[in-house]
């Protein structure tokens, strides 16, 4: 009996001890788990936080950054990747890097990159870009193992770039071209001239005019890139004064009048007298000079200019050159003001024109404060709009005063 009792104690003592034994591993292991939640949320918060501030660097990039892995599958693109190839938000689980950018150049640049780590500087043209110029690098990314894990894409946007290499060179073609034509004229005269002294006196006279008109050309080309290349870097000094805006332009026409007789064109002038503008008075005869010219030079025989202000808001006067010549063809109007740019070279070049005029109106318009456009119609003529300041315009605060003495006296009579 004692025996049972004290086995009975016994294993009553064991269960005991195996019940807070159990029960404190239990308290344990639930502990460690809510301290690996809590760990694990924590990662998971570092982790999101991780890829925002990735995301938030790769878009504030100016390239486009695309990753792939090995087999080329697309991992990450950036937003500015996602604008040179017009591409969604995120890639679709599993596309590759051919269906996304469909460009065998760019899975060449990958095949490449796998094979030797990198490769560096190649442009490419996508030909559904119109005039997408890129340049693409690409890495080979190793992971922390040490062995290769993706491909790291980089593009270049050297759009515009190219774009203003272009124009330069072409610029400079252009130049070169202009300068050499009545160069190589002026030599060939003066050269017969000087081979041939058998030659009759008026037959010489009428060569040298033709040498003096070539030069006169050429100088006047020369003084057209001296204008235009101080207007474009900004060494242009604009000297503005208080004008009387119908003075002036009466001034200007009055020197242009010779012109427009020689073709029995009339020019009317249609400004109120108490417009006044706030200007450099250089640069707004050249502009008067070179929109009546072009109005008188392109206009037709007989025709008219018509030269109009009108206050154009608060501040501002609108001027209006126009013509009932020929016109200008729509496909042209967008390019107008460019350097070089005419409708009809030769009849250009046989005007004396230097294909600048234009363009050195719109910069001296933008230098007054103003712009310039055009509007014409086939057939029926062209005008020619620029604007200027106004120096006659009441000050806001005084026009809102004034506002406030109008209503006053109108409530007082009603
Ligand atoms: P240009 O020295 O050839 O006159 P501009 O820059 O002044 O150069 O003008 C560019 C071109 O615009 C001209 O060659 C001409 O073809 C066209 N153009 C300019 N003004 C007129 C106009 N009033 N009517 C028709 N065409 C015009």
């Amino acid at each position: 009996m004692e025996i049972t009792l004290t086995i009975l104690l016994t294993a009553a003592i064991v269960s005991l001890f195996w019940w807070i034994s159990n029960r404190s591993a239990k308290d344990k292991s639930a502990s460690i788990a809510e301290d690996l939640s809590t760990m694990r949320q924590q990662l998971q918060k570092t982790w999101t936080e991780m890829e925002h501030h990735r995301d938030a660097v790769f878009d504030a990039m100016a390239e486009g950054v695309l990753l792939c892995d090995l087999s080329g599958k697309i991992l990450f693109w950036n937003r500015a990747c996602r604008r040179l190839f017009n591409l969604p938000e995120n890639p679709l689980d599993g596309m590759t890097l051919l269906e996304a950018l469909r460009l065998h150049e760019v899975l060449e640049v990958f095949e490449r990159t796998l094979e030797k780590g990198r490769t560096m500087g190649v442009e490419l043209k996508p030909r559904g870009g119109a005039s997408l110029h890129l340049m693409l690098n690409a890495v080979v990314v190793d992971h922390s193992s040490g062995k290769p894990d993706s491909v790291l894409l980089i593009f270049h946007d050297l759009t515009q770039l190219r774009e203003l290499e272009n124009a330069r060179r072409d610029f400079v073609a252009n130049v070169s071209h202009e300068l050499r034509t009545p160069l190589s004229m002026i030599k060939g005269f003066v050269e017969t001239v000087m081979d041939h002294p058998e030659m009759d006196l008026e037959t010489r006279v009428n060569f040298l005019g033709k040498v003096q008109k070539h030069s006169d050309r050429l100088s006047l080309l020369i003084e057209d890139l001296l204008t235009i290349s101080k207007l474009e870097s900004g060494q242009a000094t604009v000297n503005l004064q208080d004008v009387h805006l119908r003075g002036e332009v009466a001034r200007v026409l009055s020197d242009l009048e010779r012109g427009a007789q020689a073709k029995q064109m009339r020019v009317n002038l249609d400004i109120a007298n108490d417009i006044r503008v706030k200007v450099d008075v250089d640069l707004l005869d050249q502009i008067i000079i070179n929109l009546v010219d072009n109005a008188i030079k392109y206009g037709r025989q007989g025709g008219r200019v018509e030269v109009k202000a009108n206050r154009n808001g608060n501040d501002q006067v609108c001027i209006g050159i126009a013509d009932d010549g020929p016109g200008i063809p729509p496909e042209s109007l967008d390019r107008i003001f460019e350097r070089f740019f005419r409708v009809d070279k030769a009849r250009s070049r046989s005007q004396g024109g230097t294909g600048l005029g234009l363009s050195i109106v719109k910069h001296i318009a933008q230098a007054l404060g103003g712009r310039v456009w055009v509007e014409s119609e086939l057939g029926h003529g062209t005008t020619f709009f620029f604007t200027l300041k106004r120096s006659d315009a009441l000050s806001s605060q005084t026009e809102l005063q004034l506002d406030k003495h109008l209503h006053a006296a109108s409530s007082a009579r009603e």
